[in-house]
């Protein structure tokens, strides 16, 4: 069936902002205090969502490989990080004032000679460096200058010694690191998608020069994969290719998965070949030799590295935009968010039908078991129905009542998140029920008010 052409991109962005605010999944920062713009705070749910996709992540980066291991860099580098890095000089992003409204632009994020917004005329195109500078201890001179991370990757590079004397690692290795970035965005927006302060999982793998092509594939197929693993539909993920005037110049080659987020399809993450830029840089400006002798070839080379740089933002947004559908119902819409199991924050919910015959002591056994092995929720309050509708708009899986029969045959109902079927389960079979959803879960087919090809 042909799916109907509407435009409901918008509506689905506020809605999903609205329900991350209601049900505690993402805040705006400081929010009592007016709020500080494109600053966002996880609540309950969020950080939940947010650590089991770092989880997976660190999981299918670092421990199933032997020969990637993971590093926590200072946020606060020396500052000559970033003159050898190229921050200082070129990190820049060109920018525009409406002299009316006094709006500020992204030069090239707009196409028209004046104002998007209100017509007016624009100041020149003038150069703004993204980073936020900060001073270290008490005197504010040029000395004391040192700024906030723009990327994580520079942690890895200049521990790259560190890493190959301590670790014997030999080439080709990783290092992964996850960790806070900040950049002075000058039109953030898209709820969580560009913010001043976001979350990098990045992961830079150090190769023979000559055999960079390969890991490039090899690397671009798992990152690939990783989303798959996330439970996205594939159909809503494609790969962007950097031309030559979007390269960095440091970059031989350059891709992006990109997700169709509903303002569009945009980067969720890079797959970068960065050449030997970047240790012959730190080389260069530290005066500490960055090469590596190979013993098995019994030569000395400066390696190259094939990045992956993941926003972990991002990716929660991707997750949560792919999850959140909205099923017509005859009252009212079911909102549900289809969380694979694997990253869902919440694994099942217990309930007692009623407070009373022993119930709520019969369900808090049963959460106490569970909670043991996964993350569950005990709730006694509202009817079932309302419950399970706070479930579904957290994207818990199972929803498990304790009734009448319960105290007869140690059996509870579950109530399937995604059919909304429910069955008899014996209680001892609960802990593999879930394990399995968390293993094997494939998205259903649904019907999703939102699921309409753009105009
Ligand atoms: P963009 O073109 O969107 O500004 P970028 O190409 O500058 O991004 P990279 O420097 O390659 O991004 O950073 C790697 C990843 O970090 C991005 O793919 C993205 O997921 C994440 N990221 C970068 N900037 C932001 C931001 N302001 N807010 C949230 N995530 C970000």
């Amino acid at each position: 069936m042909a799916k109907p052409k509407v435009n409901k991109a918008p509506e689905k962005m506020e809605k999903l902002t609205s329900l991350c605010k209601r049900r505690g999944f993402i805040f705006l920062s400081s929010e009592i205090y007016g709020g500080q713009s494109a600053c966002w705070d996880y609540g309950p749910l969020g950080v939940e969502l947010k650590n089991n996709i770092k989880q997976l992540w660190w999981k299918s980066m670092v421990h199933e490989h032997e020969n990637i291991v993971g590093l926590d860099a200072a946020i606060i580098m020396h500052p000559r990080v970033w003159e050898a890095s190229g921050h200082v000089e070129g990190f820049n992003d060109p920018m525009v004032d409406c002299k009316e409204c006094k709006r500020r632009f992204r030069a090239d994020h707009i196409q028209t000679e004046t104002c998007p917004e209100c017509g007016g005329e624009l100041t020149g195109v003038r150069q703004f460096n993204l980073m936020f500078k900060t001073h270290i201890g008490p005197v504010e001179d040029s000395a004391s200058v040192a700024y906030l991370r723009p990327e994580t990757a520079q942690g890895i590079f200049v521990n790259f010694l560190n890493v190959v004397n301590s670790s014997r690692q030999k080439v080709p290795f990783g290092i992964a690191q996850i960790g806070k970035a900040f950049r002075n965005e000058i039109t953030p927006g898209n709820f969580i998608f560009r913010s001043r302060e976001f979350e990098q999982m990045e992961m830079q793998f150090f190769v023979k020069p000559g055999t960079d092509s390969f890991w490039m594939d090899f690397w671009k197929d798992l990152r690939w994969k990783f989303h798959m693993r996330l439970g996205i539909r594939e159909d809503r993920l494609r790969w962007h290719e950097h031309g030559p005037d979007e390269l960095a110049h440091y970059a031989k080659s350059a891709y992006d998965i990109e997700y169709k987020f509903p303002f569009g399809w945009s980067e969720l993450e890079g797959v970068h070949n960065r050449t030997d830029f970047d240790l012959k840089r730190h080389t260069e400006f530290s005066g500490k030799d960055m090469s590596y002798f190979d013993q098995t070839a019994n030569e000395r080379y400066t390696p190259y590295i094939i990045e992956t740089s993941a926003g972990c933002d991002r990716t929660t947004l991707e997750v949560l935009c792919d999850a959140y559908e909205e099923e017509p119902g005859e009252k009212e819409n079911r909102v549900v968010l289809r969380f694979s199991p694997l990253i869902a924050p919440i694994k099942a919910a217990i309930f007692p039908l009623v407070k009373k015959d022993g119930m709520p002591e019969r369900a808090l056994e049963i959460y106490q078991d569970l909670k043991t092995d996964f993350h569950v929720f005990y709730d006694a309050t509202g009817t079932v129905g309302r419950r399970y509708r706070r479930m579904d708009e957290a994207g818990t899986p199972f929803c498990i009542t304790v009734d009448t029969q319960t105290a007869e045959d140690d059996t509870v109902t579950v109530r399937d998140r995604d059919s909304m079927e429910q069955v008899r389960v014996r209680i001892a079979d609960l802990k593999p029920m879930i394990s399995n959803a968390i293993e094997t879960w494939t998205r259903p087919e649904t019907v999703d008010i939102f699921d309409v090809e753009e105009e």
